[in-house]
């Protein structure tokens, strides 16, 4: 009997002392500690189908909402399944430095769907970033990142079904033929989408960004050193 409530209204879990998550809001692996359980009468008496405990973080105290579904209401318990659903999702992070205004928001939009849960609204905003990245990188930039999405496929062994999926929401354009044809995503295909629109991002923008900003200090440092040794020289006798 893993989680209950009893007739006190005292939630009973097995893995209490590790039961850990990552907080929306601190962003850390944080054990949580339940702080609100519902009434065990009102339960009993209305026999709802999900049950809502609150938890705090323990790292920073902020509230987490978790929604377990009822297994049973037997004898003088209410039995909840471990399969819950949290309220508020980590927030998916991004390396936005290097990417240009627009694409920045889209993708930030993007992230927010997903964060959600919307995952075909993500795809349809995944759809506007890499139409915005096309726009910004020309046509041998769009047959580049076909390229890398090719490339991603082998190296994360991805299935054709799945490659497909990606190939229609990222590439495909908003005719009312394609867009007839926009896929519906699930949790999981969602979650690869995901995964494979950071990594094209950071092919085209972010890798690109990094190496031209070291660049540009490598050509600094240089610079400085052959002053340096100018004024040095120009100070002997
Ligand atoms: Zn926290």
């Amino acid at each position: 009997m893993p989680i209950y409530i009893d007739s006190a209204g005292t939630l009973h879990h097995d893995q209490a002392q590790n039961f850990a998550l990552t907080c929306p809001h601190c962003d850390l692996l944080s054990h949580v500690t339940p702080v609100s359980v519902p009434q065990y009468v009102a339960l009993v008496t209305l026999k709802p189908s999900h049950v809502g405990i609150v938890y705090r973080c323990d790292a920073c105290n902020a509230p987490l909402f978790l929604k377990f579904p009822v297994k049973m209401y037997a004898g003088s318990r209410v039995e909840l399944s471990g399969s819950f659903q949290e309220l508020e999702r980590p927030r998916e992070k991004l390396d936005f430095t290097h990417l240009p205004d627009g694409i920045d928001r889209l993708c930030r939009e993007a992230l927010a769907c997903f964060s959600a849960g919307c995952y075909n609204a993500f795809a349809s905003m995944c759809r506007r970033v890499a139409q915005a990245a096309f726009t910004d990188l020309g046509e041998h930039g769009k047959l580049k990142m076909f390229d890398q999405l090719n490339d991603s496929r082998e190296m994360a062994e991805l299935d054709q079904e799945t490659f497909n999926i990606l190939r229609k929401v990222l590439f495909g354009n908003d005719s009312a033929a394609s867009r007839s044809s926009m896929p519906t995503l699930d949790a999981t295909t969602a979650g690869v989408l995901l995964e494979v629109l950071k990594d094209l991002l950071y092919q085209c923008y972010v890798r690109r960004g990094r190496l031209q900003q070291a660049m540009m200090m490598r050509r600094r440092y240089a610079l400085d050193d052959t002053l340096t040794k100018v004024t040095q020289l120009g100070k002997k006798p």
